[in-house]
């Protein structure tokens, strides 16, 4: 009897596409291990993204029993538990994605290393990317730190690899025992008092196709159009899909190769299909900023802006997050994040400039309540994107250029559906439309961080 594998899930929860737990089923009887540990993102999960965990290791144990491969759940370090569950197997080999956080690089390749010693085979394969971040380089053989050169990069390397298609089912050996398991339910990801899911459960289906489904309708119905209306949160433009994108329960490649087939199907597609990919080059741009500049979570990517005097306040803190600052538009935005664990990326960018620059607070505060309150929270995206708006990010929108948050908002919902939607007491998108006084007037707010800007 072939020895057993053992296949380590992380942030590709899907059994398509999937290199790690082909190669694993390929060389016999598999079992799936996932891990709850507190140190794989750097620091605990965000309550938001442990309700999405629950329900995407939900989806990949159904997935796994269909191809005959039990999931094991285990919490605590997860190295620790690897090799005590290939000696408990008696396994010979472990097969993984690939991470690229500093922290997951650290835990893999010690994981590696030990595995190794005990005679095991240990391999890493790439898993949710459609790149490696060495892979893209300068003609000098350095790194990207501008994404049009990036992207430019990454296109000439030619289409990303086919996805590979899911394993066949495998019959778990007689004389194999089976393993005993924690349950899901032991740990507590969804939240009971208080039970604030009800909106996440409404935007986010729990059921089994509900990615594709979501997909299928945003290729039939927006991808023509996107281009223009990724912009416009009132119109549904944009694909949502960015929360399996962050726990892999798709892959860059698949949606790649989907999108490339609807549009040779239907060429008025191109347009927005261009548009649409680059987005997911964009979302490789980050992993690589964070690959080569690791100390990013903790530090501005440019230089100069270590000494920028950002204030302390904790109530302008509080009153972003639960949305009473007096613009609608900021609101809105806040809202739909607390209710849903989802905001339009056009409204994160203002709501993200508006904590920056109107009130002057640091980035990192509002990547940690991002962190916290979205189910697409993912490392690098949040990190970069964060210090992109901020402006001390790597190619990012100069400092001194401040989103309006009244101008925004009547350009980009310019019937007032969105603001309806969320911040249904606002009359408009001035400030105090929503009958609570500004926290600060826009003037003066643009004049304070310009002249904090100046001084750098
Ligand atoms: P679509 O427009 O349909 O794009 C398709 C996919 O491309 C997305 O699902 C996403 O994976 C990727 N993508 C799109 N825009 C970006 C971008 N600006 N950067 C990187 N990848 C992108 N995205 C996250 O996945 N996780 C985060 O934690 C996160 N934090 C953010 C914080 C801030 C302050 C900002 C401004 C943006 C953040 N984003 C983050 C990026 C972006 O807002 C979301 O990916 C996007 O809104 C998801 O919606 P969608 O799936 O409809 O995107």
């Amino acid at each position: 009897m072939a020895a057993a594998q053992l296949v380590l899930y992380r942030r590709d929860l899907r059994t398509e596409d999937h290199a790690a737990l082909a190669h694993a089923m390929a060389a016999g009887p598999t079992v799936a291990l996932y891990v709850l540990d507190d140190a794989a993102d750097g620091r605990p999960l965000g309550s938001a993204a442990r309700w999405w965990l629950h329900h995407a290791l939900t989806r990949l144990a159904s997935r796994l029993a269909r191809l005959g491969v039990p999931l094991v759940l285990r919490r605590g370090d997860q190295n620790a538990w690897v090799l005590a569950l290939a000696n408990q197997l008696r396994a010979g080999g472990v097969y993984w994605s690939r991470r690229y956080t500093p922290w997951g690089i650290a835990a893999d390749t010690a994981l590696k290393v030990a595995l190794r010693e005990r005679g095991l085979t240990a391999e890493s394969f790439t898993g949710s990317h459609l790149s490696e971040p060495w892979s893209v380089q300068t003609r000098q053989g350095g790194w990207f730190k501008v994404f049009t050169s990036f992207y430019k990069a990454a296109l000439a390397q030619g289409e990303p690899a086919m996805p590979l298609a899911e394993p066949s089912a495998q019959v778990w050996p007689e004389g194999l025992a089976p393993l005993a398991r924690e349950t899901l339910n032991d740990w507590r990801l969804l939240p009971i008092a208080p039970e604030w899911a009800a909106g996440l459960r409404q935007a986010w289906p729990a059921d089994l196709g509900a990615s594709e489904d979501r997909f299928a309708r945003f290729i039939a119905q927006a991808l023509v159009a996107y281009r223009d209306d990724r912009n416009r949160p009132d119109v549904g433009g944009t694909s949502a899909l960015s929360p399996y994108l962050a726990f892999g329960e798709l892959s860059p490649r698949q949606i790649w190769h989907a999108v490339r087939h609807a549009t040779a199907a239907e060429p008025r597609r191109k347009d927005g299909a261009e548009a649409f990919l680059r987005e997911l080059v964009w979302r490789d741009f980050s992993t690589n900023l964070l690959y080569h500049f690791p100390e990013l979570p903790v530090r501005p990517f440019q230089e100069k802006f270590h000494a920028f005097p950002w204030r302390q306040d904790a109530a302008a803190l509080v009153a972003w997050q639960q949305g009473r600052t007096g613009y609608p538009w900021i609101d809105a935005g806040m809202r739909q994040l607390r209710a849903t664990g989802w905001m339009h990326n056009r409204v994160r960018m203002g709501v993200a400039s508006f904590l920056t620059k109107h009130l002057m607070l640091s980035w990192r505060a509002g990547e940690a309540w991002f962190w916290d309150t979205l189910v697409d929270a993912d490392p690098a995206q949040n990190i970069a994107n964060w210090q992109w708006v901020a402006g001390c990010g790597a190619d990012a929108a100069p400092y001194f250029r401040i989103f309006n948050p009244i101008s925004q908002g009547e350009k980009f919902d310019p019937c007032g559906r969105y603001l309806k939607r969320w911040q249904p007491s606002a009359r408009g998108y001035d400030a105090g439309a929503a009958g609570i006084s500004p926290i600060v007037a826009h003037k003066d707010a643009r004049e304070r961080a310009l002249a904090a800007f100046a001084k750098l």
